[in-house]
């Protein structure tokens, strides 16, 4: 196909030279008239995918982001390039929204920023049925999967949507995170073909990531800075009771930072955003509420300064590093305590019982990426149904210490696994190796157990962390939800049986960071 057009409107509208990788495919799929699905990562440029097609189309490009904070902001960038594009979402009184509609009709616009939660309401969909809608671009779009991370149940409403449209619009799904599993559920929904699917890949190759484990946080965190000394970032935590003692913490260490979750104010929320946009905080500290469709290039760092509940939410919260394609980092403060507050988070949701084991099954599969030795980006890579070598850049791979054979002391956990029938989890199974001496114990006669005691000269949280390797490195399988037992897998089998060795890397000499006093 000629992207001639296409080309000349990344220039003159845009300012671009070339395109991005992936733009062009996704490009040419579209001007040929395919619902197709784009996967980009975050910064990739997913938005000019449409932004340009709607361009060069005759009728009006309509696209349905959840970001309706963000809405008006992109609408008026738009604006300043000369795109005419508007939006209609709740923030708007009628007249107004009737206003836009009929300007849409006279054709002033090219590009149309929705809620989903509009295409609930059968009179909007009703007056968008009178519009000449050539494209619906659909960003965000593994909110349409209950497989995903980030369900919207307003997004359900979009294939029925798309299927009352007169003029039956192809599609563009676009999303920076989706397994194989959410990819294919999205173009199913949204009946997009899958050969029609262009995938750059997940790889960040500017984004060095790194696992730090029980380190004192706030010491951690002011020393990144001081090292990384005027560097703008983001912290995230999960409550927002922990951000704000950390915004505080740094407020008394004199650090520029402001706070962001949604208990806040309106106000007060939207004026710590536009400082941290234009440089007048160097840290942003948030909830996984600020971030989506942020459009910072110069973030230098993401630091979690607690664990997040899914892989899907900690790559795309971390890829919020280095949009400009620059060097940066994504940190990941781990504590093993710090699962529990996302297990409390699961625990208390509102969800079905078959939801909350799959969100307990995510949980698990982001304290085996805090656990494993193996490549990180590998290791996320093929979560997402990558294959990749090593990166040779994120803290495993930088990490030289020497192997060790504990092939004996996994084969003391592994025995005491079965000897316990698979029925325990990782603290009873500790407990049980280290021959702890407790109620539950006695109750379950388990000091009978044959295993019982046979590593009694180690603490049980290093047992515990053995455990939570081993689980990493899947010799041990974590079943079930809240309260997960363990199993040991096919390849644990053949570690029992003498046939394969288990290396671990030494035990970092307790390097610990002294506590904050302040
Ligand atoms: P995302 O994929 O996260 O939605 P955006 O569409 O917001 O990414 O694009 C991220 C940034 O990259 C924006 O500032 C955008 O202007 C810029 N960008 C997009 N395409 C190109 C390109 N072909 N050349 C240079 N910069 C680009
Ligand atoms: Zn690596």
């Amino acid at each position: 196909m000629d992207l001639t057009a296409a080309q000349k409107i990344l220039k003159t509208t845009f300012g671009y030279d070339t395109f991005r990788p992936g733009q062009r495919a996704v490009i040419e799929h579209v001007l040929s008239g395919e619902s197709s699905l784009a996967i980009m990562p975050t910064g990739g440029g997913k938005s000019l995918c449409y932004q340009i097609p709607a361009l060069l189309f005759n009728g009006i490009t309509v696209v349905v982001s959840p970001l309706i904070s963000l809405m008006k902001d992109q609408v008026d960038a738009l604006n300043d390039s000369g795109v005419p594009a508007t939006f209609i979402n709740s923030s708007l009184e009628w007249p107004e929204i009737q206003d836009r509609l009929a300007a849409l009709h006279r054709g002033d616009y090219k590009l149309l920023y929705v809620a989903p939660e509009r295409l609930d309401s059968a009179a909007f969909l009703e007056a968008l049925g009178q519009l000449p809608v050539d494209l619906l671009a659909v960003d965000e779009a593994h909110c349409i999967s209950q497989w995903g991370h980030d369900f919207r149940p307003s997004y359900l409403a979009l294939s029925t949507a798309i299927e009352q449209l007169p003029t039956q619009p192809q599609v563009l799904a676009l999303t920076a995170t989706a397994t194989t599993q959410v990819a294919a559920d999205i173009c199913q929904q949204l009946k997009i073909d899958p050969q029609n699917e262009v995938n750059t890949g997940f790889a960040r190759d500017n984004l060095d990531l790194t696992v730090v484990k029980d380190q004192d946080t706030d010491r951690y965190i002011l020393d990144y800075l001081k090292v990384n000394e005027g560097e703008t970032g983001i912290i995230y935590a999960s409550t927002r009771k922990e951000v704000t003692r950390l915004t505080a913490m740094l407020g008394r260490h004199h650090i520029k930072a402001a706070a962001y979750h949604a208990g806040l104010d309106d106000d007060v929320r939207r004026q710590n955003q536009e400082d941290f946009l234009y440089d007048r905080i160097q840290v942003m500290v948030a909830t996984n509420a600020f971030g989506m469709g942020i459009d910072k290039s110069n973030v230098r760092f993401v630091i979690h300064a607690q664990v997040p509940g899914t892989l899907e939410a900690y790559y795309q919260e971390a890829g919020r590093a280095g949009r400009d394609g620059l060097p940066s980092e994504a940190i990941l403060l781990f504590r093993a305590q710090d699962l529990q507050i996302q297990h409390f988070f699961i625990d208390q949701s509102e969800r079905d019982d078959d939801h909350k084991q799959r969100e307990y099954q995510k949980l698990q599969v982001m304290s085996q990426y805090a656990n494993t030795e193996d490549c990180l980006q590998q290791f996320i890579l093929a979560y997402f149904g990558e294959k990749s070598e090593p990166c040779g850049r994120c803290s495993n791979c930088r990490d030289d210490r020497e192997q060790q054979d504990i092939t004996l002391d996994a084969q003391k956990v592994l025995s005491c696994v079965i000897r316990l029938r698979s029925r325990y989890g990782k603290s009873m199974v500790a407990q049980v190796l280290t021959g702890s001496n407790n109620q539950r114990i006695r109750e379950n006669h388990l000091e009978d157990v044959k295993t019982y005691g046979i590593m009694a000269s180690q603490r049980q949280k290093t047992v515990s962390e053995l455990i939570d390797f081993l689980t990493a490195t899947g010799y041990l399988n974590a079943v079930g939800g809240q309260y997960p037992t363990l199993q040991v897998t096919e390849q644990g089998g053949e570690v029992l049986r003498g046939e394969s060795q288990v290396y671990r890397k030494m035990a970092r000499q307790a390097k610990r960071l002294a506590p904050v006093d302040d």
